[in-house]
Formats: C-alpha cells, structure tokens, sequence
C-alpha cells in the first residue's frame, strides 16, 4: 500500500514513508507528519455522523477498521461570565474524553500497517480511550498508568480487559515505564505518534462546519501536552491552504497554574521548555511535568495570536460548579478551560461580543471522587 504521507524528523530532518508502526525518530526525535491534503466543504461525507465525514483529509489509506461512533460532537451555546459562548461537548465522545479522536485514527493507522501488540502510559483518559480502542479491534494492550489516577479511569482501562500496570511515584515514572516496554511491544502513545494529532485535527473541521463553514475568534482548550492544539493547527492549516477559511482563531492553551510547563515558558518569553516546580492539582488530566512536543506548541500557540493560560487551583472548583449549573457535567481538567474563559473576558483579552469556543475535554463521570472534594462533599 501506497503511503498517503511521510514521517519527517523536525531534529535531524530525515524522511521516512508511513507504511511501518513507528512512535519516534531512529535519533530520538519526536517525529511529524508531512504536511496533509486536507479537504473543501464539498469533499464532507455527510452521510456519517463522526469525524469519518472528515475521512477524505485524513491519512489513511483504507476505511476505518474499528470505529465506536466518535466525533461529531454538540456544539452548544450558553452564557458565561456575562458573555456568549459556545461548549464543545468532547466529553460526549465513547469513552468520555477527547482522546478517543486521536485514538481512534492512530490506531486505524497502526493496523493498516500491520502493528502487534500494543501498549501506552496515561493519567488516564488516553490510556481509557487506547485499552477500549484496542478492545474493539481485537488488539492486545497494556496501559501504564500512575497509582494515583482517578479510580473511575483506571476501572475503565481494566473493564477493556487491558493489562493495566500502576505505576508509583511521578507521571514522569509512568512514562519511563512505558519507555523501557518500548523493545517489546509497540509504544502505542497519543504523545509520541504523530497519527494521534492527524485524528484530533478533526476537531478544527467540525468547528468550521459547526459555525457554518466559518471560525470563530477564539478557542480555549485545556492543554497538558497540547494534542489538541497542534491539531487544531494542522486542521485550520489544512483548511486554509485549501481556500475554506481565510483567518485563524486565536487558540488558547489553558494550564492548571499548580502544574504548567506551557505556563512557565510563556512567562519566560522562551521557545521551548524552561525547568518549573510543579505541584499537584485537581485537573490530573493537564498536569503535565515534560510535555513532548513543548517549542511545537508554544509555536502553534504564538501564529495563532493566543497565549497561554495559568488558572490558579482556587478558580477550578468554582468553574466546574457553574458548568455543573448550566448542565455541564465535566472533569477538573476541562472545567479550567472555563476558568480560563472568566480571566480572559475579566482581562479584556477577548470580548464579549467575539465569538468564542470553549472546548470540554472529559465527562464528569471520569473523576467523581475529586469532584466530590471539589464541591465540598
Ligand atoms: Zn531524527
């Protein structure tokens, strides 16, 4: 089979065809995608209520194998902070978070490409989305997760039959797990392969064809190693050199103030990775100590005439309670990018009278137990 795109190392810029399950460069490397053929609003198949109506933008080579229904979530308007806006229902996806766009094109990739077992490091919700992926194609799955992930995601991970390993100690510890597993099994992982962020693309083209082939000005997006932010990029990209849009959104990556590498460059004015101190918070989702791709982000983030944004702990309790109010029941993690939202329009940053997308990224169902302690009870 013909390979519809290549790898390309950003480090040591070797290219490489995409007919082989591969997670990093031989030199260590992240590795990119070459850039994609995208789509115009014509090429829509919009027979499928998923993000397959996208299927003609994404690098696949054949059909998808194994779907559960994912993307094509609601788009629904309320108003916060005294200003309209508009939620992006991710938690409304099979597994209850965002990931499972991501997930749902790695994995089709991986097969199409012969992959054998597979296995993956997560707080949570990727390694939820990957176990019940993997699940639903027949593949065999392990899923690193630290002991002290939300309950409700690692039950999730053991009810897909994966073979759950719980790790002590720091998130970075989880992750060097799964590293060293890497000889073995194939390290599956929707911070390394690069198919991840062509799958959270989809989440720009269901945006403009939400707004009626339009963008709005501006997206807030929760953001721990930011594959949702360089998808975004990569679809409006996409979009634009097809001719569909002729601006960008400003993104917003939103932190957690207690754990924000993102943050803590962005202060620095730095293009890449600065050392912090990082803390604990209730937004396990985001709390990210060495994010992988940190300068593509912080890039994306700087085209895009956004920013990065720190939520202070104090603000996520509160956000999650008013979502709650508005019959939005989500995770911490997606609760600050609501927090985000109330210290932007405080700050004059964006206006009321802009148009603004504030994505929800996981289900309130994922983390009771810290919801409860958040709401006092
Ligand atoms: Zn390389």
């Amino acid at each position: 089979m013909q390979p519809v795109v290549s790898y390309q190392c950003p480090a040591c810029g070797t290219m490489t065809p995409a007919d082989r399950p591969l997670w990093r460069c031989g030199c260590g490397s992240p590795l990119n995608l070459t850039p994609g053929r995208g789509l115009g609003r014509g090429d829509i198949d919009r027979a499928a209520a998923t993000l397959w109506r996208y299927r003609a933008a994404l690098a696949l080579g054949h059909p998808p194998r194994v779907s559960l229904g994912e993307g094509w979530t609601p788009l629904v308007a309320r108003r916060w902070a005294g200003a309209p806006v508009l939620f992006k229902l991710e938690s409304q996806m099979p597994t209850g978070s965002f990931k499972d766009r991501g997930t749902a094109v790695m994995l089709n990739h991986l097969i199409e490409v012969g992959v054998g077992p597979i296995h993956e490091d997560s707080s949570g919700n990727a390694g939820a989305s990957i176990a019940t992926y993997a699940a639903a194609a027949g593949l065999a799955c392990r899923i690193y997760v630290p002991t002290t992930a939300p309950r409700g995601k690692i039950v999730q991970i053991a009810a897909s039959g994966a073979e759950l390993r719980a790790i002590p100690g720091s998130r970075q510890a989880v992750t060097d797990a799964a590293l060293a597993a890497a000889a073995t099994s194939f390290y599956a992982s929707h911070n390394w392969q690069p198919f991840f962020i062509e799958g959270t693309k989809t989440l720009a083209y269901e945006v403009w064809e939400q707004f009626g082939f339009a963008v709005p000005d501006n997206i807030l997006v929760p953001t721990g190693y930011g594959s949702n932010i360089l998808g975004l990029e990569r679809g409006f990209d996409e979009l634009e050199r097809n001719g569909e849009i002729a601006r960008r959104p400003r993104l917003f990556a939103v932190q957690a103030a207690n754990c924000a590498a993102f943050a803590a460059a962005w202060a620095a004015g730095a293009s890449d990775y600065v050392p912090f101190v990082p803390g604990t918070t209730a937004a396990d989702g985001i709390a990210t100590v060495k994010p992988v791709r940190t300068a593509e982000v912080l890039a994306a983030v700087r085209r895009s005439q956004g920013a990065v944004v720190a939520v202070p702990e104090a603000a996520i309790g509160p956000a999650l309670r008013a979502l709650g109010h508005l019959g939005l029941f989500v995770e911490p993690t997606a609760a600050t990018a609501a927090a985000a939202c109330s210290l932007l329009l405080d700050a004059g940053t964006i206006r009321p009278d802009e148009t603004t997308v504030v994505v929800l990224t996981g289900h309130g169902l994922k983390a009771t137990d810290t919801i409860a302690a958040l709401l006092g009870g």
